[in-house]
C-alpha cells in the first residue's frame, strides 16, 4: 500500500491534539540473568533506560512473528539478538530462491525448506538462549486465537489483506497489542495497534481495497532493503512496548519513502464508529476474511473461467426448470437470512474437506453460489477437481440476486 492510500482517519499532526503517552511495560522481569546473559547483553545493560530490569523483561517476553518473510526476517533476527526469551514463528511456506533478495534470515542452503524451520535455525544460531516455537502452519480462524493467546505481543509481517484483518481482529478480541508493518516497492508503513490505548487497523483502513487494486510484492516488487527499514521500526516498537520505555507508536502511523529518504509520523485517531473497536461494534468475532477481502486462490480463479453464470442466467434456468442442483455454500446463519429459492445448503468447508462430495448428484449440473462469488469459486475448484466437470458458480452470489432479481429479499 502506498502513502497516498492513507485514509480519512489520518489527521494532521497540528490538529490532532494530545500527545502520545508512555505505557507501562508489557511484561514483568524474569527473576534473573545468568552470567553468560550479562556478558551477552552488556551493551543493553549499560543503557540506563534499559538496564538489568529491561533486559529481564525481554527475557520474560513471548513474542510471535506472523510470517518469516521480508518483514519477519529482520524482525526475528533482531528480536532474537535483543534477548527476547520466547520467539514464535508462524509460516506455512517454503523458502524459494526469489525470497533471498530480501528474506535475509534464510540462506541458499535453505531453499525448499519450511520457512518456519529455517528461521528458527537462524534464531538459534544468533542467540541460543532464545526459546523458539515453530508454527509450521498457516494462520487461520481455527488456530489464530489459540496461538495468539500464548504470546504477549504480535509482530505482523503478513503480505495479504485477508491475514492482516484476521491478525488485527484476533489481537483486538484478545486485548493484545501488535506491531504492524507494510512494504511495497520503495514505500513502507508501520504502526502499533492496541485498541485499549488507541486505534486498530480497521480504524485506519475500515475496508480492504477492491481485489486486484493493490498489487502484492510478488506482483509489484519490493526493494529488498526496505524490509530492514520497516522491520527495524517494528522491532524498536516491540522492545519499547515490552520494556515500557519511550513513547510507543500507538495512534501514530510511520510513513517511509526510500526515494525521498523521508520518515513522516502521522497521527491516527481511534474511530468511535469502528466496526470492531468502536462504541457499538458490529464485529464481535472472527469473520470470513477471504470473503471480506475478495481474495481468490489461483485454483479458484482458474476453475471459474468459462464456468461462471450471472444471476440473470440462473433466473432463466430456474424459470425453464432446467435440471440443476443449486447449492448454497455459505454458513447456516447466512442461509437463514436470505437464500435463492430452490437451493440447498452445503457449507464450503464440507465441500473442501470432501465430506459432502458423496451427497452431490451425478445426474444434474451443479450450480454453486455464496454471498459474493468468492467462496463459491473456491468450492467450484474443489467439485471440478472431484469430477463434476460441468459445475458452474454464480457471479456476485446471493447479493447480486437480491440486487438484480428480487429486491424484496433482505440484503446483508
Ligand atoms: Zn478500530
Amino acid at each position: 500500500m502506498t502513502a497516498a492510500a492513507v485514509l480519512s482517519r489520518v489527521v494532521p499532526a497540528s490538529s490532532a491534539g494530545g500527545n502520545a503517552v508512555s505505557l507501562p511495560p508489557l511484561v514483568e522481569p524474569a527473576p534473573e540473568l545468568t552470567v553468560d546473559e550479562v556478558r551477552r547483553y552488556s551493551r543493553h545493560l549499560i543503557i540506563p533506560d534499559v538496564a538489568v530490569t529491561g533486559q529481564k523483561r525481554l527475557k520474560n517476553a513471548k513474542v510471535l512473528c506472523v510470517g518469516a518473510g521480508g518483514l519477519g526476517s529482520p524482525a526475528l533476527m533482531y528480536l532474537a539478538a535483543a534477548g527476547v526469551g520466547t520467539l514464535g514463528v508462524i509460516d506455512f511456506d517454503t523458502v524459494d530462491e526469489s525470497n533471498l533478495q530480501r528474506q535475509v534470515i534464510h540462506g541458499q542452503s535453505d531453499i525448499g525448506r519450511p520457512k518456519a524451520e529455517s528461521a528458527a535455525a537462524s534464531v538459534r544460531e544468533i542467540n541460543p538462549y532464545v526459546n523458539v516455537i515453530i508454527h509450521n502452519t498457516s494462520l487461520d480462524n481455527d488456530n489464530v486465537m489459540e496461538i495468539f493467546s500464548q504470546y504477549d505481543l504480535i509482530v505482523d509481517g503478513t503480505d495479504n489483506f485477508a491475514t492482516r484483518y484476521m491478525v488485527n481482529d484476533a489481537a483486538v478480541l484478545l486485548g493484545k497489542p501488535y506491531v504492524w508493518g507494510s512494504i511495497y516497492r520503495f514505500d513502507g508503513q508501520a504502526s502499533v495497534f492496541w485498541a485499549e490505548h488507541g486505534p486498530c487497523y480497521r480504524c485506519l483502513y475500515p475496508e480492504p481495497p477492491p481485489p486486484g487494486m493493490v498489487p502484492s510484492c510478488a506482483e509489484g516488487g519490493v526493494l529488498g532493503v526496505l524490509c530492514a527499514s520497516i522491520g527495524s521500526i517494528q522491532v524498536t516498537e516491540a522492545i519499547k512496548l515490552l520494556t515500557g520505555i519511550g513513547e510507543p507508536l500507538v495512534g501514530g502511523l510511520m510513513v517511509y519513502d526510500a526515494l525521498d529518504m523521508t520518515y513522516r509520523k502521522i497521527k491516527v485517531r481511534k474511530d468511535p464508529n469502528c466496526a470492531l473497536c468502536g462504541e457499538n461494534p458490529t464485529i464481535t468475532g472472527l469473520i470470513d476474511y477471504d470473503d471480506f477481502c475478495g481474495a481468490v486462490s489461483d485454483e479458484a480463479a482458474e476453475a471459474a473461467v468459462g464456468s461462471t453464470i450471472t444471476v440473470t442466467e440462473l433466473n432463466e434456468w430456474l424459470k425453464a426448470d432446467k435440471p440443476i442442483e443449486l447449492v448454497d455454500v455459505r454458513e447456516p446463519a447466512e442461509y437463514e437470512i436470505v437464500k435463492i429459492p430452490g437451493s440447498r445448503l452445503i457449507p464450503k468447508g464440507d465441500i473442501l474437506n470432501g465430506s459432502a462430495l458423496a451427497d452431490l448428484p451425478q445426474d444434474r449440473q451443479l450450480v454453486l453460489y455464496c454471498k459474493s462469488g468468492i467462496r463459491s469459486a473456491e468450492a467450484l475448484a474443489a467439485v471440478k477437481a472431484a469430477g463434476f466437470k460441468d459445475a458452474v458458480h454464480v457471479q456476485g452470489g446471493v447479493s447480486a440476486w437480491v440486487r438484480q432479481i428480487d429486491p424484496s429479499l433482505p440484503a446483508y
